[in-house]
C-alpha cells in the first residue's frame, strides 16, 4: 500500500513513477491517537528530505500492473502459470526445472544466472538449502479492506492505541485516485487482535469487506543472498512485519541494485550491498514490533515504537541510496 520516496526515485527512468504519482495519494504522515484523542502526529514534510517528501498510497496491485506494462513495453516477456520446481548450479550455469501449469509439462532451462524472487516460501531457497533464520509470532494479525464511514483524514495513516497495549491501524486503499469512489472510501484495517474495529467510536463499516485475511508476522533473513549463480531478492530473501510498509519497497531496491550490477558485471557485490541494508531494516522492524527499547518509558510503549518506526521508515528511504548505491560507484 505504501510506496516510499526511494522507490519513486529508482523507478523514474522507467516512466512508472510518473504514472504512480498520477494514480496514488501522497500520505502526509501518521496520526497516533490514544483513548479516542489524537496524541501525536508524525508529518513527513520536514522529516523526509527528499524530492518526494511523502509516502505514496497506491495499492500493490496497481504498482505491479504498472511495472508489468513497463517491463513488456521495454521488450520483456512475463510468462504466467510457469512454476519453478527446482534449480541447481552447474559449472557456469544454473539449471532450472520448470512446470507448465496448463498441461503439467516440464521444461529444463539453462541460465547464466537467476534472480529468485519467488516470495517468502521460495522454492529456490529451499532447493539450495539456504538457511532462513529468524523468528515468527505465534498468533496471526488480522486485516480487512472495507468501506468505512469515518471522520479520518484520508491523507494520513491512523494508529489508534487501545487499552491493554493493543492497537489498530487504518490506511486508505488507493487503486486509482482519479476514479471517483462508487461508495464510501475503502480503508485497510490491520490489528494484532480480531474485531477491534467494533471498539472504535465514529468508525462504522459501510459495507462488507472486499478482502479479509489473517497473516503471520515473521522476521527472517537469508543466511546467503547468493549461492553460485542464484541470487535472492524480495521476500525470498527477507521478511518482516508490514507495519514498516517496506517489504515491496525493499524488494524493488534489491532488483534495482541487482540490475545495475548485472549491467556492470559486478554481481558478486550483490550480497554485500543488499544484505547489510535488508538486515538493518528487518532488525529495526523486529525491535520496534517486539517493543523492547521503550519498556521503561512513561508513554504508551507501542506509541513510541510506532512513531520511531514510521520516522525510520520514511527517513531511511533516501539514506538507503547513500548506503548501498551511489551513482557512478559501480555502474
Ligand atoms: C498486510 C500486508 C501489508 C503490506 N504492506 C506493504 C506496504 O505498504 N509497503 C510495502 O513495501 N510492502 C508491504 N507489504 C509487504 C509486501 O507485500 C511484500 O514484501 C511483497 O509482496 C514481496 O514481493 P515479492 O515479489 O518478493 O514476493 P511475492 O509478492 O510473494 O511474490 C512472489 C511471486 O512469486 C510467485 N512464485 C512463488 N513461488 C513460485 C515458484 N516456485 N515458481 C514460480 N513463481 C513462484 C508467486 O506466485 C508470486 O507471484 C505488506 C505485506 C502484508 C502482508
Amino acid at each position: 500500500m505504501a510506496v516510499n520516496p526511494r522507490t519513486l526515485e529508482i523507478l523514474e527512468p522507467t516512466g512508472v513513477t510518473e504514472k504512480m504519482l498520477a494514480l496514488g495519494l501522497p500520505f502526509r504522515g501518521v496520526r497516533f491517537s490514544q483513548r479516542g484523542k489524537p496524541a501525536r502526529e508524525l508529518l513527513f514534510k520536514g522529516q523526509v528530505h527528499h524530492k518526494y517528501p511523502f509516502i505514496l498510497g497506491l495499492s500493490q496491485a496497481t504498482t505491479e500492473r504498472l511495472l508489468a506494462v513497463a517491463f513488456e513495453n521495454a521488450g520483456g516477456k512475463i510468462e504466467r502459470g510457469v512454476e519453478l520446481i527446482g534449480c541447481r548450479n552447474e559449472a557456469k550455469t544454473v539449471l532450472t526445472e520448470l512446470r507448465h501449469c496448463s498441461d503439467n509439462s516440464r521444461e529444463t532451462v539453462f541460465a547464466s544466472w537467476i534472480l529468485a524472487a519467488d516470495g517468502a516460501h521460495s522454492t529456490a531457497r529451499k532447493t539450495l538449502n539456504v538457511d532462513f533464520p529468524g523468528s515468527s509470532f505465534e498468533k496471526p494479525w488480522h486485516l480487512a479492506d472495507l468501506p468505512l464511514s469515518t471522520p479520518f483524514e484520508e491523507d494520513l495513516g491512523h494508529v489508534l492505541f487501545l487499552d491493554g497495549n493493543r492497537f489498530i491501524f487504518f490506511i486508505r486503499v488507493i487503486d486509482d485516485i482519479t476514479e471517483p469512489p462508487k461508495q464510501n472510501p475503502i480503508w485497510r484495517v490491520i490489528s494484532p487482535q480480531e474485531n477491534t474495529l467494533e471498539e472504535i467510536a465514529d468508525v462504522e463499516p459501510a459495507g462488507a469487506p472486499i478482502w479479509k485475511s489473517a497473516f503471520h508476522i515473521s522476521h527472517r533473513i537469508n543466511r546467503q543472498f547468493q549461492v553460485g549463480n542464484v541470487f535472492f531478492a524480495g521476500d525470498a530473501a527477507h521478511i518482516h512485519s508490514p507495519i514498516g510498509a517496506r517489504g515491496m519497497n525493499l524488494g524493488l531496491e534489491d532488483a534495482n541494485i541487482f540490475s545495475r550490477l548485472v549491467t556492470s558485471r559486478q554481481m558478486r557485490r550483490y550480497e554485500d550491498l543488499r544484505k547489510t541494508v535488508d538486515k538493518g531494516v528487518v532488525k529495526k522492524n523486529r525491535t520496534v514490533v517486539a517493543n523492547r527499547p521503550w519498556r521503561n518509558s512513561n508513554e504508551a510503549p507501542h506509541m513510541l515504537g510506532a512513531i520511531e518506526l514510521a520516522r525510520a521508515n520514511s527517513a531511511v528511504a533516501p539514506a538507503i541510496s547513500e548506503n548501498c548505491y551511489r551513482p557512478g560507484s559501480f555502474c
